[in-house]
């Protein structure tokens, strides 16, 4: 899907932002899309390297059917190259490895293991587009949602094929967007072909929930975290729930520390001053920011520890029940019972 045939077998691939020309035989940036003999093959096409069941709050979204259960899947390769990846021998892995799992195959797991959904993640799903196509329209079929956790690196015709089976979208930032970060650390030209996938999911009514991994110096620019801040509030909009991340020493930056708190404190407040009235601190369990709280009268209104939802405080309309403000919940609360994520494979 997403690519167009150039002359002497060559083609244009137009999935992710990279926008790879791919001669005869060889592969994309992602290693995953192969041009052979001027058709270009996804590679990983139901190859699920690992899956599990997850909280819905792990992806993170906070916002989109709180407490219900979603399948994950993920496949090698990645269209990025952080050093910092916490799943890097999957995303890097050089291989196609992986377990063959039919798209029908991921809707009927889901539904063994009680799920409510299912979310591409762990590694890139635009990366293993096809395959997450499939298995999203088949999970509609069945009544279940669609989630991605994605790095937005995905051109603007990848979000608007994906988009009648998308329901949700967590788009993780790094290092507040600063482009040098990108460049340094991801191996990424430009980052704005990120914001315009953003303004795409937007109009194409996508539930969106937006991440920033902070990494202690190299990216924990305040100033950039509020220039980030004030644009989704201006571009996405002001309840667009807005994850503050810890970062953890992993991979190739091993060596640098994890994110102090008082630096994620510092930048919740400059979100928060920047207009925008759902802001959330993760990867640190037991924070009072990981709960949710009136922006009107600053009840607290949904509770939770790590990914689970530990007092539910809202109106079954989902207003406030103290000022009666109207908070943005897509979906209803589930009560799956499960707390924990576990692994499938
Ligand atoms: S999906 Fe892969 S082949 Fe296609 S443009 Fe992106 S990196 Fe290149």
């Amino acid at each position: 899907m997403l690519y167009q045939k150039l002359e002497d077998k060559k083609v244009n691939c137009y999935l992710c932002a990279r926008k790879c020309h791919i001669n005869d035989g060889g592969t994309g940036f992602c290693l995953v899309r192969k041009n052979n003999d001027g058709t270009l093959f996804s590679l990983n096409y139901a190859k699920a390297i690992s899956a599990g069941v997850d909280p819905v709050e792990k992806k993170p979204l906070a916002h989109f059917n709180p407490g219900a259960l979603v399948m994950s899947i993920a496949t090698v390769g990645c269209n990025f190259r952080c050093q910092f990846c916490d799943n890097w021998m999957i995303s890097q892995e050089k291989e196609i490895a992986g377990n063959p799992l039919p798209p029908e195959e991921v809707v009927k797991v889901a539904r063994d293991n009680d799920c409510q959904g299912i979310s591409y993640t762990y590694t890139e799903p635009t990366i293993f587009f096809e395959y997450a196509y499939d298995a999203s329209r088949l999970a509609h079929e069945v009544g279940f949602f669609n989630t991605f956790v994605t790095n937005g690196y995905m051109t603007a015709e990848a979000v608007k094929t994906i988009a009648p089976y998308l329901d949700a979208a967590t788009v993780d930032f790094k290092g507040g967007g600063d482009p040098e970060f990108y460049k340094t650390f991801s191996a990424v030209p430009s980052v704005a072909p990120i914001f315009e996938a953003l303004k795409e999911m937007r109009r194409n009514n996508i539930h969106i929930e937006i991440t920033n991994l902070i990494v202690p110096k190299s990216g924990d620019s305040l100033e950039r975290i509020k220039e980030l801040a004030i644009w989704i509030r201006d571009g996405i909009g002001k309840d667009t729930p807005f994850h503050l991340l810890r970062f953890h020493p992993d991979y190739q930056l091993s060596s640098i520390p994890a994110t102090p708190i008082e630096t994620l404190e510092k930048a919740y407040v400059t979100a928060k001053e920047a207009g925008l009235n759902y802001v959330y601190i993760g990867n640190v369990p037991g924070h009072a920011s990981e709960h949710t709280y009136c922006p009107n009268c600053n009840e607290v209104l949904i509770k939770r520890y790590s990914f689970a939802v530990t007092r539910w405080n809202l109106t079954k309309d989902m207003r406030c029940p103290v000022c009666g403000q109207n908070i943005p919940i897509k979906g209803t609360l589930h009560s799956s019972g499960h707390s924990l994520p576990y692994a499938l494979f």
